[in-house]
């Protein structure tokens, strides 16, 4: 756990959340701010600030966080598809340093990428 960080925070249980999903390595939550009808974030449970601190070391946790995300679009009955956000660094609006993937879907998602 890292300090001040909100995210390692909502992992801890320090800051209440609603949980979608656990194991022992990562933590699935619903967003405090939807912007689709299923908006939901999936975080390992370690510390790492984003994709730009994703290596040939913690690759697989970054993975494991993404076979996640399909087991919770099963979950979430997101039948007709959904999409897979990380926002990393200033210019994509990351607002919480703690790597996270968004699940957005439960209706057709706009056609732009930015
Ligand atoms: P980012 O902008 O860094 O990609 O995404 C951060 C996300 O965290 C935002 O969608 C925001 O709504 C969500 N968020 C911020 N604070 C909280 C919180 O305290 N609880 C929950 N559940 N989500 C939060
Ligand atoms: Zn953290």
């Amino acid at each position: 756990m890292k300090n001040d960080c909100l995210f390692c925070a909502i992992v801890d249980g320090e800051i209440p959340s609603t949980k979608v999903f656990e194991d022992e390595l990562c933590y699935a939550f619903r967003d405090i701010n939807p912007q689709a009808p299923a908006h939901i974030l999936v975080v390992p449970k370690a510390h790492i600030a984003s994709v730009a601190e994703v290596t040939e070391e913690n690759a697989a946790l970054a993975g494991h966080c993404l076979a996640v995300c399909a087991k919770i679009a099963v979950q979430e009955g997101l039948t007709g598809g959904y999409r897979i956000v990380s926002n990393c660094g200033d210019d994509a609006g990351q607002t919480v340093h703690h790597l996270h993937f968004h699940i957005l879907g439960g209706e057709r998602l706009n056609d732009h990428m930015a």
